[in-house]
């Protein structure tokens, strides 16, 4: 189906991308438009104008720091997969943007519209939460950052108010930390049935579900059970009941039972994953 039309533009700037954006309540940031224009062409969203935030080089960096690997919101799954700085800091970023789709999603979609969008099925969601991820947010009343755990409010819905942008997503420094990714797609490179993400450093885990709810679901209970023993035995005896706390959809791809089942699974396999390189 053809777009409607729309107005275009490409700001050289932050300041000036923010301004058309706080002028005009149809804007809509435009990042890699592998969801947003899909969802234009069906006529589920009919922004006036899309800011093209191509022209804009600083969000395109990936640079390490004392706040750990910066990752602006502009950068692609490809870059992410390819990236030196990545892989020596937290390589689970480059496997898992590795595995999305296929290579023209891979070569266009960007780390800030995947969590823009917040669809419960990306990958990405999940895994900044696990992972302990900080974003900074841009708009008109200045600069602030927002946890991981904060940022995702229900589907298609972030702490990205109207006229403001994601400029950034920061993952702390691994200090020793290894990081575990599992999920059941549909098909190779497909969508998540079910996700799960594990970072464990020292006796700790934080652990995080995907599409079983809106955003993703942190796994509390068993974090709190797992009590720093990461033996097989004892992640498998922490992850019963996991799915009993989650409240999943049913649709044709899984019964809201076998999804329950699924992020037994998939936590179990991300934990080991991730104790595994934190051990290594
Ligand atoms: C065939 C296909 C299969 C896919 N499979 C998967 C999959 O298995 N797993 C997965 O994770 N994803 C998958 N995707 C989605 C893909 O990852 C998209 O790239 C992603 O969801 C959106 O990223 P984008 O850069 O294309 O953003 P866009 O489509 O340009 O934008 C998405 C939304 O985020 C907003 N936005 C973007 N950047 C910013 C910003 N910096 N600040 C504020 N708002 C912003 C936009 O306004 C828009 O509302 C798939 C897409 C396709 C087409």
């Amino acid at each position: 189906m053809l777009l409607r039309e729309v107005e275009y533009a490409r700001p050289s700037s932050l300041e000036e991308a923010l301004r058309i954006l706080g002028g005009n309540d149809g804007a809509r940031a435009l990042a890699g438009g592998q969801t947003l224009i899909n969802v234009m062409k069906s006529r589920a969203a009919s922004p006036d104008v899309l800011v093209d935030l191509a022209g804009l080089s600083e969000l395109t960096r990936i640079s390490t720091g004392a706040g750990g690997l910066e990752l602006g919101a502009m950068v692609t799954y490809t870059q992410l997969a390819s990236s030196s700085e990545v892989e020596v800091t937290r390589p689970i970023l480059g496997e898992v943007a590795a595995t999305i789709a296929d290579v023209q999603v891979r070569n266009r979609g960007t780390i800030g519209g995947n969590i823009c969008s917040n669809d419960p099925t990306n990958h990405l969601p999940p895994l900044l939460v696990a992972l302990d991820a900080r974003m900074t947010i841009v708009g008109p009343g200045g600069e602030r950052t927002v946890s991981a755990d904060d940022f995702f409010l229900g589907v298609y819905m972030t702490a990205v108010a109207t006229g403001e942008l994601l400029t950034k997503v920061t993952v702390p420094p691994p200090g020793g930390a290894g990081d575990g990714f599992a999920a059941l797609t549909i098909g190779t490179e497909g969508t998540c049935i079910v996700s799960a993400a594990a970072s464990v450093a020292g006796d700790a885990a934080r652990i995080a579900i995907g599409c079983v709810s809106a955003t993703p679901v942190r796994a509390t209970g068993m974090e709190a059970k797992l009590g720093g023993d990461f033996a097989e035995a004892s992640v498998r005896e922490a992850a019963k009941g996991l799915g009993a706390q989650l409240d999943p959809p049913g649709d044709v791809h899984a019964s809201a039972d076998y999804r329950r089942h699924l992020a037994e699974v998939m936590a179990v396999r991300a934990v080991l994953q991730a104790a595994d390189r934190a051990r290594s």
